[in-house]
C-alpha cells in the first residue's frame, strides 16, 4: 500500500509548484491537486508530475477525494490559489471530505476579513482554518519564504515544523515564520507588508529618478551606487535587485530598463492597506502616495498630453552640481523609516482594535528573510519593539530619532531641490511632511475645527479648557 502523504497542496501555479518542491526537499511526502479546466489539453497535474516533480516524493491526483484520502491524519491541506471566490469554492468542496481536527491553510493573498469569516465558518465544522500570508515570490516559495500564519491556533503545534522548515532563514538561522495571532491576523500582516513594499519601491524609484534626471548619471553609474548602498544601512533585497536591474542589458547592448513602459501594475494589497489605514484612522500618506503614483503612472496617455500642454520635456537641464549623493542616501533612509513607522502604526492599531496582541518585534524578525522587503534595517526595528513593546511611533525610538535628526538637513535639501526643478518625488515629500506634521505641536487644525463649527455646528475643544469638553460658538446669528 502506498505511504500516506504528510501534506497536501492545492493549486499548481507559480507559488504552489515551488512550495510543493520546497516541502518535499524538506523531507515531506506531498500530495498535489489542481483543478482540471475543460479544454486544457495537457493537465496541470500531469505536466508537473512528468516535469519538475519527477522522481520526487510527490503524488499527483486528478480526483479531489483521492487527494484528500491520501493524507495522513490530522490532514494538512495548503491552498495556493487565486484569492477570492476560488478559496470559498475550494472550502465548499473540501469540507465534506475532511474530518474533525483537519487543517486547511490558505497561503494566497486573501483579504483578512475573508479569512476571519472562514476561520469562524470552518471552526463550526471542526476544521482548523489558517490564513498564512506568504511573501517571497516564486524564488521564496522554492528556497524559503517569509510566512505569516494566523487563524485557528489549535493548528499551530501541528503545522509549526512544516512551515518553519519551508521558511527562509534569517542571517542568524532563525526561521522567518512564527504564529501571528487569531482570525485574519496573518493575512492582515501580509497586507501591511505589501503596503510597506509599495512604499519602499516608490522611494527607490524616486531616488533613481533624481539620479537620472537631476544627477545626469548613467544606468551603470546608478547601478554601482545602489550596489554600494547595499553594503550599508540600506542593504536590502529591493536595493540589491534595483542594482541588478539597472545593469541588465539585452543582447543588442541596450538597457532593458530604458525599454520598459513607465506604467506600473498592481494587484490590490497596497490599496487594501491604505483602505484599512483610513478605516482605522492611521496616517498612511507615504504608502497611499505610492499606490496613487502607480495609478497616475497608468494614465500614460493623459500624462503625455499634459506634458505637451505645459511644454515639459524629459530633457530638462541637469543640475548634477546641486545633487549630493550623500544627501540622497540620507533622504532614502529617513523616508524608508517613515514608511515603516506608518506600517507598524497600522499593525499596532489593528492589534488593539481586534485584540490580536501582535508581537511587533517578532513580525519585524519574520520579515528579515525570504520576503520582498527583507533588509538589515529590520534587525534594528525588531530591537526597537523588543526594548519598548508599546512604542508609540518608530520615529520616537532613540536610535531612529538620532538618525532622523542627522538626515533632516539633507532630506530638506533633496526635497526642495526636486520641487524647485519640477521633478516628481511625491513619496520623499510626503515622508518629510509626515515628519513635519508629527513633530508640530500646534497644527492649523484649530482653523479647520472653527470652519466646521461655523458651517455645521460640529463643535470644538478649547485650549483653555479640559480635553473632552466641546463648545459651539454662534459665529453668525441665524434669525
Ligand atoms: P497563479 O495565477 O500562478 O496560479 C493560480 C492557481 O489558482 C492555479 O493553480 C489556478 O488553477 C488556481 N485557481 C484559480 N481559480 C481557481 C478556482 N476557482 N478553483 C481552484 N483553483 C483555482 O498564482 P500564484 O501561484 O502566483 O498565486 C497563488 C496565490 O498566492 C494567490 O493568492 C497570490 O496572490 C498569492 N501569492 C503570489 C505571489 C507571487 O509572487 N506570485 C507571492 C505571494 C502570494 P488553474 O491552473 O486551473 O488556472
Amino acid at each position: 500500500m502506498e505511504q500516506m502523504s504528510d501534506v497536501g497542496l492545492i493549486g499548481l501555479g507559480v507559488m504552489g509548484e515551488n512550495l510543493a518542491l520546497n516541502m518535499e526537499r524538506n523531507g515531506r511526502k506531498v500530495s498535489v491537486w489542481n483543478r482540471t479546466v475543460p479544454g486544457v489539453e495537457e493537465g496541470v497535474v500531469q505536466r508537473f508530475m512528468e516535469g519538475r516533480a519527477k522522481g520526487k516524493r510527490i503524488s499527483g491526483y486528478l480526483n479531489l477525494t483521492d487527494f484528500v484520502y491520501s493524507l495522513s491524519h490530522p490532514r494538512v491541506v495548503m491552498m495556493m490559489v487565486r484569492a477570492g471566490e476560488a478559496v470559498d469554492e475550494l472550502i465548499g468542496l473540501l469540507t465534506p471530505l475532511l474530518s474533525e481536527g483537519d487543517i486547511l491553510i490558505d497561503g494566497g493573498n486573501s483579504d483578512y476579513r475573508d479569512t476571519e469569516r472562514r476561520v469562524t465558518a470552518c471552526r463550526a465544522q471542526g476544521i482548523h482554518f489558517v490564513g498564512a500570508g506568504i511573501s517571497g515570490g516564486a524564488e521564496g516559495a522554492l528556497r524559503g519564504a517569509s510566512i505569516m500564519p494566523g487563524g485557528a491556533v489549535e493548528a499551530w503545534p501541528v503545522i509549526r515544523s512544516l512551515l518553519k522548515d519551508i521558511a527562509a532563514k534569517a542571517a542568524d538561522g532563525t526561521p522567518c515564520c512564527d504564529w501571528i495571532g487569531p482570525g485574519g491576523a496573518g493575512h492582515f500582516i501580509k497586507m501591511v507588508h505589501n503596503g510597506i513594499e509599495y512604499g519602499d519601491m516608490q522611494l527607490i524609484a524616486e531616488a533613481y529618478f533624481l539620479l537620472k534626471r537631476a544627477g545626469n548619471l548613467s544606468n551603470d553609474e546608478i547601478s554601482h551606487l545602489f550596489s554600494r548602498w547595499n553594503e550599508g544601512r540600506l542593504k536590502s533585497y529591493l536595493v540589491e535587485i534595483t542594482s541588478a536591474i539597472l545593469a541588465y542589458k539585452e543582447s543588442d547592448g541596450g538597457f532593458l530598463v530604458d525599454r520598459i513602459l513607465d506604467v506600473a501594475g498592481q494587484k490590490g494589497t497596497g490599496q487594501w492597506s491604505v483602505k484599512s489605514a483610513l478605516e482605522m484612522g492611521i496616517p498612511f500618506g507615504l504608502i497611499a502616495e505610492s499606490v496613487f503614483q502607480r495609478i497616475i503612472s497608468a494614465l500614460k496617455d493623459l500624462r503625455v498630453r499634459a506634458a505637451q500642454v505645459y511644454d515639459i520635456s524629459d530633457n530638462s537641464p541637469k543640475i548634477e552640481a546641486l545633487l549630493s549623493i550623500t544627501d540622497l542616501e540620507q533622504t532614502l533612509f529617513a523616508s524608508k523609516l517613515v514608511a515603516y513607522a506608518q506600517g507598524f502604526d497600522l499593525l499596532s492599531e489593528a492589534s488593539k482594535r481586534f485584540g490580536w496582541n501582535l508581537d511587533l518585534a517578532s513580525i519585524a524578525r519574520i520579515w528579515r528573510g525570504g520576503c520582498i522587503i527583507r533588509s538589515v534595517f529590520l534587525d534594528e526595528l525588531a530591537q526597537a519593539y523588543e526594548e519598548i513593546p508599546l512604542l508609540h511611533n518608530l520615529l520616537l525610538f532613540p536610535l531612529f530619532s538620532a538618525q532622523i535628526k542627522d538626515a533632516l538637513p539633507a532630506w530638506k535639501n533633496v526635497v526642495a531641490l526636486a520641487v524647485k526643478e519640477g521633478i516628481a518625488i511625491p513619496a520623499f515629500a510626503s515622508a518629510l511632511n509626515y515628519f513635519y506634521s508629527l513633530t508640530t505641536e500646534n497644527l492649523p487644525a484649530n482653523l479647520i475645527q472653527a470652519q466646521r463649527d461655523y458651517f455645521g455646528a460640529h463643535t470644538f475643544e478649547r485650549t483653555d479648557s479640559m480635553r473632552g469638553c466641546f463648545y459651539h460658538e454662534d459665529w453668525i446669528s441665524l434669525k
